[in-house]
């Protein structure tokens, strides 16, 4: 079977880790910290706060910025649970508006019709690798006086014009679990350019500690440790030619895909990471099948838009309120493209994939 997703260890991955367990020195330290600082000069930005997932970042996110009860905060139904799990976490109240038909980010004109009195912040999503509407997003939340926050744990690398993600909103939450682009296992990054919110995730990632055993409100135990560090750092390393690899499969594809099926698009002013390579097709249910009995992995982020989730049934959305989030998760289909798919999988990726539409 080609796989989806496969994590890149090498040598170098190994040899750090056996050098931290050597050292005796394990949890939050100094490999912590470099990485902080070569995270925060990647992406452009004052401050980086490693955490030990990119749930727990988001949530840092969300409070750093006193987002709390009473507060409702706008964002998308189509991505991962945990964007809208953070807002709960908060104790804020989502509330969902439409994605864009040909980016699958939050429709920026959406957003601006469901702002309320109590509209606090947008939390936008750049899903399967591709930076969300900032430039729109941002002046929306100028005008309305709100805070944009980044949920960028699928597009580490990505740029919109010619800024990369984690310096395109008030504050941004990456995640480094082993499926994503760079990865340490499971682990988290906040980033700003905000001081005051570098310091409060700081604390706030333990226990609400401002100096030794003295703790000025409720945080966690969200702290990273130095093992997953000398991970992230290695993969840090080698991001420029990872995300290279990942463009150059996803053109691949597309050079053999376009007119067949729906490929992905990217905005002039953008640069996608490819998290994902994501196809639109009517008959995606048959495809996924038949992708299988010719050993291709395929998969569907997401098959069920959040709004129709049991836990946020007390919102009150029903079917049809986000009509072109809930046709994406009907037509949407995810194929291999991660740096270890080699360019004769992705011929016969490609292959089999026109085949099954008679071409
Ligand atoms: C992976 C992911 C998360 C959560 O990250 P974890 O490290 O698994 O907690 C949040 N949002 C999106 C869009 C993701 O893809």
């Amino acid at each position: 079977m080609i796989p989806i997703a496969k994590p890149m260890i090498g040598d170098e991955e190994k040899k750090a880790v056996l050098a931290v367990l050597e050292s005796g020195m394990i949890v939050q330290g100094q490999k912590v910290k470099e990485l902080e600082e070569k995270f925060a000069a990647f992406c452009g930005v004052k401050h980086a706060i490693a955490v030990s997932n990119g749930t727990a970042a988001l949530h840092v996110a969300l409070k750093a910025l006193n987002i709390g009860p009473g507060d409702e905060v706008i964002t998308s139904p189509f991505t991962f649970v945990a964007s809208a799990n953070s807002i709960l976490m908060a104790g804020a109240t989502p509330v969902f508006a439409d994605i864009d038909e040909k980016t699958f980010n939050l429709s920026p004109a959406a957003v601006e019709k469901k702002i309320t009195k109590k509209t606090k912040a947008i939390l936008t999503v750049d899903l399967y690798g591709l930076p969300a509407d900032y430039t729109a997003l941002g002046a929306i939340a100028k005008k309305h006086q709100l805070k944009l926050i980044a949920d960028a744990c699928q597009s580490v690398g990505a740029e919109l014009n010619g800024k990369k993600t984690g310096s395109l909103a008030d504050i941004t939450a990456f995640s480094l679990y082993a499926t994503k682009n760079i990865m340490c296992g499971e682990g988290g990054m906040i980033t700003t350019n905000d001081d005051a919110a570098a310091d409060f995730a700081k604390k706030f990632r333990h226990h609400g500690q401002h100096q030794q055993y003295s703790y000025e409100f409720l945080g966690y135990n969200y702290r990273m440790t130095d093992i997953a560090a000398a991970i992230a750092l290695c993969q840090l390393q080698r991001i420029g030619k990872i995300t290279e690899q990942r463009r150059k499969n996803a053109a691949q594809l597309t050079a053999s895909l376009n007119g067949i099926v729906r490929i992905p698009f990217i905005p002039p002013a953008s640069t996608h990471a490819f998290h994902q390579y994501t196809i639109i097709t009517e008959q995606r249910d048959s495809l996924r099948n038949y992708l299988k009995t010719k050993e291709i992995d395929s998969r569907i982020f997401y098959p069920k838009p959040l709004h129709l989730e049991p836990h946020f049934a007390y919102l009150g959305c029903k079917r049809g309120d986000f009509p072109i989030a809930e046709k994406a998760c009907e037509t949407v289909l995810s194929l291999p493209v991660h740096p270890l798919v080699t360019e004769k999988e992705l011929k016969y990726i490609a292959e089999k994939v026109r085949e099954f539409h008679g071409m």
